[in-house]
């Protein structure tokens, strides 16, 4: 029998300013107060705009050299493989802000490109504040796990084009209005899908964040 695929829907989390910030490039720099308040004007219609969807499915996982088994698919990748070791379950999802801030971003460009980028990278705050909601949800359903970070593809050795059966077998359509074009890009364009891998050991940070991590030697950084 295969797993259920859940439907979640749910409000805009609180999208980090230093996210924003480095999406546009500026993590690093003092805040310009003419971006700041660009920043400021757009955060709330944005927030109006964001749909909040996700779908996903816990499924068993056995791994063989770099075989992947889900039971409802297998795949091949070392990478996914490594990311993977250890784990006995996993779950597999797509979430999304849906398809309204593309169009307000598209609406934007037309009046003022600086808008759309800021557009853009509160849009890309956001899906990553909601993945990290969706995976500490799942994170305090299962206390005595530990969880791997969040595993895409195209990530490592993990073909772009697994996109296809993960969102197919995710019902991703029906369960939560994400749909891939030929060019393997989801649409709306605000969207991830991902494997998290659970077991006894795994990454030991709240948000599973390696390019911030300063755990350089740990076995589980992407
Ligand atoms: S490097 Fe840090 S964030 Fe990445 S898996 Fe390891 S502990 Fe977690």
């Amino acid at each position: 029998m295969t797993a259920p695929v859940i439907s979640v829907s749910a409000a805009l989390p609180p999208v980090a300013r230093k996210n924003i910030l480095r999406y546009l490039g500026m993590g690093r720099a003092e805040e310009d107060p003419a971006v700041a308040a660009l920043i400021d004007a757009c955060l709330p219609e944005f927030a109006l705009a964001a749909r909040c969807q996700a779908c996903y499915m816990e499924l068993p996982v056995f791994t063989k050299d770099r075989v992947i088994d889900f039971g409802a698919m297998r795949v091949e990748s070392a990478s996914l493989a490594k990311n993977l070791e250890g784990c006995q379950k996993a779950i597999l999802f797509a979430a999304t802000l849906g398809t309204q801030i593309d169009l307000q971003r598209r609406r934007a460009a037309v009046t003022s490109p600086a808008r759309a980028l800021v557009l853009d990278a509160i849009g890309s705050a956001a899906i990553e504040a909601f993945c990290d909601q969706l995976c500490s949800e799942w994170e305090e359903k299962y206390p005595d796990l530990r969880f791997r970070p969040r595993f895409s593809p195209g990530y490592g050795d993990l073909p772009l084009e697994f996109q296809k059966k993960l969102l197919e077998v995710l019902d991703s359509k029906r369960k939560a209005g994400i749909v891939l074009s030929d060019a393997l890009l989801m649409i709306p364009q605000k969207s991830v899908s991902a494997i998290v891998g659970m077991g006894h050991t795994g990454c030991t940070m709240r948000f599973h964040d390696c390019s911030a991590c300063s755990k350089k030697d740990c076995a589980f950084r992407l």
